[in-house]
Order: C-alpha cells, then sequence, then structure tokens
C-alpha cells in the first residue's frame, strides 16, 4: 500500500496533504475581519514566553526565558477553515480571547463547526481582539476538511525559529515523544480548565 501522505495522484489529495505540510497561519489586523469554521474538538495548549518579540515555548528545566524572570502564559491553538474560501489555518490565541470562545461553545453545543468572526476591536496594532458567535451552520462543505495538526506545526516553527537565532538543537529539550507538549504547565498561578 502505498503511503497517501507522502505521494499519490490527483489534485484534491494533493491539495489535502499541501495543506497539512504548510500549516496556514491566520492572523487578524488593521481592519481585516477573519470568518471562520472551527474545526478543532478542543484547543491544543502549550507554555510559552513572550521573548526576543516572539512567542516562543517555554523549555522547561534550564528555559532561558524563565532565568531571565520573562513570565509564563498558556497559549491556545484552534484549527479553523475560513468560511468563504475553506482554506485550513491555524488560530493562536492568547487566554482571554481562549476564554471567550469557550464560553461561545456552550451556545453552540461543541467547539467544533463553530462559525465565529474575529476583528480587532481598532485598528492600533495591539489592540484586543474581539470574536463574535455566528448562529450559523457551515454546511456540508466543512465536514470532509482534514485539520492541521497544531503540535507538528508549533514545532516546526519553533525549530524555525531556533534556526534563525543560531540556538544549536542540543541545547534544547527533546519535544516530541515521550516529553509531550500538553505536559501539566508549572509555576502557573491558574492552569487551563478547558474540558475537550
Ligand atoms: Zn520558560
Amino acid at each position: 500500500m502505498p503511503d497517501e501522505t507522502v505521494s499519490g495522484s490527483g489534485w484534491s489529495a494533493a491539495k489535502k496533504v499541501a495543506e497539512q505540510v504548510s500549516h496556514h497561519w491566520w492572523a487578524v489586523s488593521g481592519r481585516r475581519v477573519l470568518s471562520l469554521v472551527v474545526l478543532s474538538r478542543a484547543p491544543y495548549w502549550y507554555v510559552g514566553h513572550y521573548w526576543r518579540s516572539r512567542m516562543d515555548r517555554c523549555r522547561g528545566v534550564g528555559c532561558e526565558a524563565c532565568a531571565a524572570g520573562c513570565g509564563k502564559q498558556v497559549r491556545y491553538v484552534f484549527c479553523a477553515a475560513e468560511r468563504s474560501t475553506r482554506r485550513v489555518g491555524l488560530l493562536e490565541v492568547g487566554e482571554y480571547v481562549a476564554e471567550t470562545i469557550h464560553a461561545l461553545e456552550g451556545r453552540h453545543n461543541g467547539l467544533q463547526y463553530m462559525c465565529i468572526e474575529m476583528a480587532k476591536h481598532t485598528t492600533a496594532n495591539r489592540s484586543r481582539m474581539e470574536v463574535t458567535y455566528l448562529d450559523e451552520d457551515p454546511g456540508s462543505a466543512f465536514l470532509d476538511l482534514v485539520p492541521s495538526d497544531p503540535a507538528g506545526a508549533l514545532k516546526r516553527t519553533w525549530e524555525a525559529m531556533d534556526k534563525e537565532r543560531g540556538v544549536r538543537p542540543a541545547k534544547l529539550a527533546p519535544i516530541g515523544p515521550g516529553k509531550p507538549a500538553n505536559a501539566a504547565p508549572t509555576g502557573l498561578a491558574k492552569p487551563p480548565k478547558w474540558k475537550p
């Protein structure tokens, strides 16, 4: 049996794989309003630092950001498709926005296939993100979309970031099997309460 995640024939299969390996990240800026259908059943989360002008994961023991006294925060990643194009992407948000999405989940009876709109409150760069619930049925066109893998996408992003900064892999705490990014965070006053 050929491994169809590596090679195959046909446009639609290729497109699905392309969406998986390219890991598009949704960003809201300026006056853009993102209209999305959430594909995740539950968010993926990790503990991170806003460190050297970027969001990076906490490396646990020996973490440079921790040693410098940089505060930890829980980050949430959702997979969502754009309603107009059906393009699949990932959305990373902080605790405040995640809690808003969590609160809306009750209205929809679950996170998956919930329609939301995301926009900045004002056009200022650091303006807070607003989430609006759309009481709509996304339709059957979204049911066959394959969600992106947040863990894989984050790993690639972090590895690329380390390469850019010249961090040698030997210095890093292992990621992946044996050390899941979803391990319970330590040193946080309020651990995430999200029930999948
Ligand atoms: Zn840390």
